[in-house]
């Protein structure tokens, strides 16, 4: 269950931090392939794979979605994947991959700790299928959108 905590008004928000099945992973009270372990990370095969080789590389700290997750774990993830990515081509002799990263239900996460999925994606076509529908960029809604979310983002 997640804890839920108060926020200025007065309502209850979901707390950012998860409490699932992977917490158990990282306590080690549920087994898993480890892969690659530190302080702050760690990877594991995920137990129904798109293709052989897929991996889950999940930060330590309890966070539901990538928005929420510290800079510290943000960088810990950011300094390994490229690595553990290298390590699954390399041990499956796939050449090609997708890192996935969903967050929230609609988006299709189904596990609520931040995770990237590494997918092989093998010339039998097995991996990560996607579907992509672009839109077309409106060039004024645009200017407008970049300049919201740069303010948004800030220094
Ligand atoms: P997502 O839809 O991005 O939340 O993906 C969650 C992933 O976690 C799925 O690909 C599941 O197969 C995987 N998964 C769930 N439980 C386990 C587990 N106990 N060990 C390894 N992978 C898991």
């Amino acid at each position: 269950m997640g804890r839920f905590y108060r926020i200025g008004n007065g309502r209850a928000r979901l707390s950012p931090m998860s409490d699932t099945i992977f917490s158990k992973i990282i306590a080690g009270e549920i087994p898993c392939h480890k892969v690659y372990e530190d302080d702050l990370v760690l990877a594991f095969l995920d137990i129904f794979p798109l293709s052989p080789g897929h991996t889950l590389v999940i930060p330590k700290e309890p966070a539901k979605t990538v928005d929420v997750l510290s800079d510290e774990s943000s960088a810990a993830i950011g300094r390994v994947l490229p690595r553990i990515a290298r390590a699954v081509m390399a041990a499956t002799g796939a050449t090609q991959y997708n890192i996935l990263q969903n967050n929230g239900p609609r988006a299709h996460q189904a596990v609520f700790h931040v995770h990237f999925h590494i997918i092989p994606k093998m010339e039998d076509g097995s991996g990560l299928g996607v579907e992509w529908k672009p839109g077309a960029l409106d060039n004024e809604q645009a200017a407008a959108l970049a300049a919201r979310i740069s303010e948004a983002v800030g220094g």
